[in-house]
């Protein structure tokens, strides 16, 4: 039985990056650093590439269902590291921001080149709803990218966020010379040797043949500018989302990796409390809680199967176990709980909290569910998240009206889209936040339910929930936007608007209305 304190050692945290800045290529890195993969090169989340391991590929393709990369967990000098797959690309979805619920901390991966991009600033601004505490990993340093200086400035301003140097590099590109380690107080050369140490790094000036490389002092001076304009780091302004570390570093040839996993270590918190009604959910209480943040549905007909991924929240879990669904009031004995190691999946025999449990059912499990041994609590915290796309449900065959229904009521209980009416006609509207999101749904539509379904624009590409203190001036402006306004499925008013400016607008004519682009799950 796992000590009392076991979770103490756990690290749960997820990576967020734009596609391409090199989040495959650092998760590669950082299992071959803690020795969980061979090398480089094994872990492949995307389509098109392999998984070096075929009984791996073999479940895959039986169940017609991609956990390849959801959940990889990997020991690491006494430390259980919990690494949760933020999906991207086509598959980014509502999933995508929900797994940040249920980490304790990130790394955001940024491309040295391209600086901060889109969905990189999606992401963070669902970190920063839970102060998640972030490390920035700064990417690509062994090519041509902006200035160190010209990145700070940059994140900074984007994401109002504070920065300190923790690997501050040497030239980029052909000029690439090494790193100065600031936390380990050392330089480290091009292919990884050791090099100066020191106590001061005003100390640096006095090593003659560094200071006649040009592009040492550039760094040297550089550095300088930015350690006296910026904060030092300190833990608590870290872990409390007000201050992200810098490292310079480069996935593919490995550089600054190991400092990341360090600091990851040395840095990132234990396992959080949970936010809860009707009080937060320290992790050492004893009894088991857990929440569902995720379910991954099997695209195969055949198989109805579904995982839930659940986040332990507090206590030790063991197989076999039962467990309350708190929204449906059932009991559940959890009796083939898996855990996933790289790309391996196993009985998970016991758990703690900070770690991710991934239970098969039939459907019994939602998105927000809460899972406690009798308790009568509920985890919040785990939004829906307002829609960036928009569409209407176009039914072919008229007569399947009412299964339609069910069907978007299921699926949107389960997390797969939202589903909304319109205040005015009948229509359905479902939002997604990644195209995938749409196909999965239609597909899941058609094949579970026996409904063909397409989706059709209606023009729309914002929707915000909108709340007041001021009950009539909430009333008037939905009088006023009565075209423009739906309600969700649990009947709470919601407006969408052509594009960001014309919701701009709408904010402006109405002060005391507030818009809203997340909402807590009834
Ligand atoms: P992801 O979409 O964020 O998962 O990005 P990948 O890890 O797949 O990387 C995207 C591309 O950038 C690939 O061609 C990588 O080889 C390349 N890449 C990743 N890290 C580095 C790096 O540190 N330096 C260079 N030069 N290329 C990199």
């Amino acid at each position: 039985m796992a000590s009392k304190d076991a979770f103490r050692t756990r690290r749960t945290f997820a990576i967020i990056s734009h596609p391409d800045a090199g989040k495959t290529t650092l998760t590669e890195r950082l299992l071959a650093a803690a020795g969980a993969i061979q090398s480089a090169g094994q872990v492949r989340g995307k389509a098109g590439t392999r998984s070096t391991r075929s009984d791996w590929m073999e479940m895959e393709q039986q169940r017609g269902i991609s956990i390849a990369s959801s959940v990889m967990t990997f020991d690491y000098q006494g430390l259980t590291f919990n690494l949760l797959d933020t999906p991207g690309h086509s598959d980014f979805s509502e999933d995508t921001y929900r797994v940040l619920t249920a980490v304790d901390a990130a790394i955001m991966v940024i491309d040295a080149a391209k600086g901060i991009e889109s969905q990189t600033l999606k992401l963070f601004e669902v970190c920063r709803l839970r102060d998640i505490p972030i490390i920035t990993f700064i990417n690509k340093i062994d090519r041509e990218g902006q200035e160190p200086l010209a990145l700070f400035d940059e994140i900074a301003d984007k994401l109002a966020l504070d920065l300190t140097p923790a690997l501050w590099p040497i030239g980029q590109g052909v000029d690439y010379r090494g790193y100065l380690d600031l936390v380990e107080k050392r330089m480290v050369g091009p292919t990884g040797t050791p090099g100066v140490e020191w106590e001061e790094i005003e100390e640096l000036i006095d090593h003659d043949e560094l200071m006649a490389d040009p592009v040492f002092v550039n760094a040297l001076e550089t550095l300088d500018l930015a350690r006296s304009a910026l904060p030092e780091f300190d833990l608590e302004t870290f872990q409390s989302g007000h201050l992200t570390p810098v490292l310079f570093g480069s996935a593919l040839k490995g550089f600054g990796v190991a400092e990341l996993l360090r600091a990851l270590g040395e840095w990132a918190p234990e396992p959080r409390p949970q936010p809860a009604e009707p009080k937060p959910i320290s992790p050492d209480e004893k009894k088991v809680t857990g929440f569902v943040f995720k379910v991954q549905a099997n695209m195969d007909a055949n198989h109805r199967d579904r995982i839930a991924f659940v986040r332990l929240s507090s206590g030790t879990f063991t197989r076999g176990m039962k467990l309350r669904n708190v929204r449906s009031g059932k009991d559940l004995a959890i009796s083939n709980p898996m855990f996933f190691f790289g790309n391996n999946r196993e009985l998970a025999e016991e758990a703690v909290a900070g770690d991710i449990v991934g239970i098969p059912n039939h459907g019994t499990l939602s998105v927000g569910d809460t899972l406690t041994e009798g308790a009568a609590l509920k985890v919040t915290g785990i939004p829906n998240f307002a829609p960036e796309i928009i569409r209407r449900v176009r039914l072919s065959e008229a007569i399947k009206a009412k299964q339609l229904a069910k069907a978007l009521s299921d699926l949107a209980e389960e997390g797969v889209a939202q589903v909304f009416r319109r205040m005015i006609g009948a229509d359905y509207l479902v939002g997604v936040v990644g195209p995938l999101q749409l196909e999965v749904l239609g597909a899941r539509v058609e094949k579970e339910y026996n409904v063909p379904i397409g989706f059709e624009s209606v023009g729309l590409e914002v929707a915000r929930w909108i709340e007041s203190d001021d009950e009539a001036e909430l009333k008037r402006f939905i009088t006023a936007q009565k075209a423009n306004m739906a309600e969700d499925r649990d009947g709470a008013p919601v407006y969408m608007a052509q594009n960001a400016w014309w919701a701009q607008r709408a904010q402006q004519d109405f002060p005391k209305v507030r818009f809203l682009t997340t909402k807590e799950r009834a």
